[in-house]
């Protein structure tokens, strides 16, 4: 096992990693940037070390530095978290190079399910049935034409490179193609410095479920179920819950020993996540995420498994010992995110927070940074916790988490706690019917409803 792990990120997940390694009895080392000095990742850990700048580039995405930090405190394995430098393949290389563990797959590994048309065509290879679409990157409007006319309207374009909703535009018909082209192509510079793009058939109706899996790379694999996310916007997750309302169970099994034995075929080691649409009965492969997600705790609630301790044993070479029949379901979870946001216009909202009051109770669990007094710095995403609950079933589920929102109360900063609470009483949800456009449509008609009510107070009937 590691003698020290440095975890390499800030905010909720730098704390729940600390929680697991504590519980394993490793010590650890944080890192942070001058902006994050009083943060409470810094407060919990052993030891922590100062990496740079407010500026993500200069601190938790500078590689220098954090090797620095490394070689003082004397870690030898590093968790990455999500976002930052997790799925960065030449981080996970660097690492292997100064015998620093990368907690997290191979290189290779992460390098195919980054390029997302690598990743397709790896998903078709592992039997995935995968969403019509280019099987290489588009060079020219022509092309994109030609394959948006044989797939048919509308049609999806997206970053090979993409992630976070980023770089992503929907194409009605024929004439709008060029210009959302360019646009995407300037999108995905800006974020991911390179801009080679795709086409998929956009589907209208689809659920977001996800696949949870475990690897040794010693050729076991496990998965724990899936996770229905459908509930975004701007393509990006709010409520996330486990499992989905609506897979039958021999969909569950399918799809989850799909992706074990895709897992064994390409001896995957570490956490990862099979995404995947799912529209009129059938499954699409999207994308594979190789690294821990923001919403696991679901899967932890139902399954009673800790996946980053999961995660950090296997990294250390320890193979996986349970079966599958061993990996049991329990219940229903749900998380949503608090976001330090506007409720209404999702306009970021750092600042201090002069009060915090998180809700308790049976079956209830906060993963968050946060704290009565912390300063939510303007220089990162704006995720401050995550309230995630857990019922005997899908209607305990939402009747705890309404309660647990309304109690949580968090002042001096705007966050979309409102939203989530009006969720918990949409009808819709409640039924479990709804779609990832499901939440857009709810905010414009919401949009619609107090704009007219404004102009109905403005003008009052004669
Ligand atoms: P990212 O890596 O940017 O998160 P994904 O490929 O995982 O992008 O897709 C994110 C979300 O975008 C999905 O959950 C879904 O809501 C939407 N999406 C992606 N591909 C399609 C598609 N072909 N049709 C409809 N919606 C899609």
């Amino acid at each position: 096992m590691f003698k020290k792990i440095l975890i390499a990120n800030r905010g909720e997940i730098a704390v729940r990693i600390e929680r697991a390694c504590k519980e394993l009895g490793i010590p650890v080392v944080a890192v942070h940037s001058t902006a994050d000095a009083d943060a409470m990742h810094v407060r919990l850990a052993e030891e922590s070390v100062c990496i740079g700048g407010p500026s993500a580039k200069n601190s938790y995405l500078n590689i220098p530095s954090i090797l620095t930090a490394c070689e003082i405190t004397g870690a030898d394995a590093i968790h990455p978290g999500y976002g930052f430098l997790s799925e960065n393949a030449r981080f996970a290389e660097i690492l292997e190079y100064h015998g620093i563990t990368f907690i997290g797959p191979t290189a290779e590994h992460i390098r195919i399910m980054g390029d997302k048309i690598k990743a397709r065509a790896t998903a078709i290879e592992l039997g995935f049935p995968i969403i019509p679409g280019s099987d290489r990157s588009i060079e020219s409007e022509k092309e994109a034409q030609k394959i948006a006319d044989e797939i048919g309207y509308p049609i999806l374009i997206k970053a090979t490179a993409g992630g976070g909703g980023r770089g992503m535009k929907i194409v009605h018909k024929a004439e709008m193609l060029a210009e959302a082209m360019t646009s995407a192509r300037n999108e995905a510079q800006n974020a991911f410095g390179e801009n080679r793009l795709y086409l998929e058939k956009y589907l209208s109706r689809p659920r977001h479920i996800e696949v949870q899996i475990l690897a040794d790379g010693k050729g076991n694999a496990l998965h724990f179920g899936e996770r229905d996310c459908s509930l975004q916007r701007r393509h990006q997750k709010i409520w996330e819950e486990a499992p989905s309302s609506i897979l039958s169970e021999t969909e569950r099994t399918y799809i989850g020993n799909l992706a074990t034995k895709a897992m064994k075929k390409i001896n995957y080691r570490g956490v990862g996540t099979i995404e995947l649409l799912y529209e009129n009965k059938q499954f699409y492969f999207i994308e594979m995420n190789t690294r821990i997600q923001v919403e696991h705790p679901v899967t932890e609630m139902i399954t009673g498994i800790d996946l980053i301790t999961e995660q950090i044993k296997v990294a250390a070479g320890i193979p996986l010992k349970k079966t599958q029949e061993e990996i049991q379901f329990n219940g229903h979870s749900i998380e949503c995110r608090i976001n330090a946001e506007s409720s209404d216009s999702f306009l970021p909202s750092p600042g201090k927070i002069n009060y915090f009051h998180s809700p308790g109770g049976f079956g209830v669990r906060i993963d968050s940074g946060a704290y009565q007094g912390y300063f939510v710095p303007p220089f990162y995403d704006s995720l401050i916790a995550k309230l995630i609950v857990w019922g005997k079933d899908r209607s305990e589920c939402i009747a705890r988490l309404r309660r647990s929102l309304d109690e949580f109360v968090i002042d001096g900063i705007e966050t979309t706690i409102p939203l989530l609470k009006k969720l918990t009483r949409s009808q819709d949800i409640i039924r479990g019917e709804y779609d990832t456009h499901w939440l857009e449509e709810y905010l414009e008609n919401e949009e619609n409803l107090s704009l007219s009510q404004k102009m109905g107070a403005k003008n009052p009937p004669e």
